[in-house]
């Protein structure tokens, strides 16, 4: 067996061991493996292995592979920062786009996805732990933005995504991830149907399982440390 196939198995089980911890079907949480930096062959190795989502953050670099691998039919997702000037192949090359910070950007995406293809799934970014320098709407600016994607007609909102500060305190985690889940529960009862919260990554997918992460975005524990 291929170390990505082993690793994506141990992942399997770590996500199906926090979901069942937290009273919730493993089913309900979805895999998204993170191949930014990683070559085709990686990923094609993965997708042997049976993993059809997979997260990029770099758009030039993201369009080889979307294009090398198109034989295996799998699913794209942009988790990166999203340029007004690299919105075009983003709209038309993935299913997904989970980092929607700004209605400019998400007006493009709508304007910009070809008609043939189903609405783009959108998730909007939000700074749950307030720091400067990290993208991500605040949680007071969110409910006007989401108002404003959830009405573009090319753009289906799905739910929320957040990168929080890294922290190894698990309570700190968890009260970050359970402020995600908030602004998700206070959007839903306002009227929106989200059924979407991306949040967990290698380091502290159980925090995000245990308050509701339906996406978990894995890089690192498949295919290792990038460089
Ligand atoms: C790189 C990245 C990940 C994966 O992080 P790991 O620590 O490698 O699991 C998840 N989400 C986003 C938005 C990323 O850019």
């Amino acid at each position: 067996m291929s170390s990505i196939s082993a690793r994506l198995q141990i992942m399997s089980a770590r996500i199906g061991r926090a979901a069942r911890e937290a009273g919730r079907e493993p089913a309900d949480v979805r895999l998204l493996a993170v191949s930014k930096t990683w070559p085709a062959e990686d990923l094609r190795e993965a997708a042997v292995a049976g993993q059809r989502a997979f997260g990029e953050s770099y758009v030039q670099e993201a369009l080889g592979k979307i294009d090398a691998l198109a034989d295996l039919g799998l699913e794209w997702h942009f988790i990166g920062p999203l340029q007004g000037n690299k919105t075009r192949p983003v709209a038309n090359a993935f299913s997904w786009v989970h980092s929607i910070d700004r209605v400019r950007i998400a007006q493009r995406l709508s304007e910009q996805r070809d008609v043939h293809l189903p609405p783009l799934q959108v998730c909007i970014q939000v700074n749950v732990s307030g720091e400067q320098s990290k993208s991500g709407v605040s949680p007071a600016a969110l409910p006007e933005l989401a108002r404003a994607v959830s009405s573009l007609p090319r753009l289906t909102l799905r739910g929320l995504m957040t990168i929080p500060e890294p922290t190894p305190d698990v309570a700190v985690q968890r009260a970050r991830f359970a402020s995600l889940r908030r602004l998700r529960d206070m959007l839903n009862s306002e009227g929106m149907t989200l059924d979407t919260l991306s949040m967990g990554m290698s380091d502290d997918l159980e925090a995000a399982i245990a308050e509701g992460a339906t996406i978990v975005r894995v890089g690192t524990a498949i295919f290792g440390s990038r460089a």
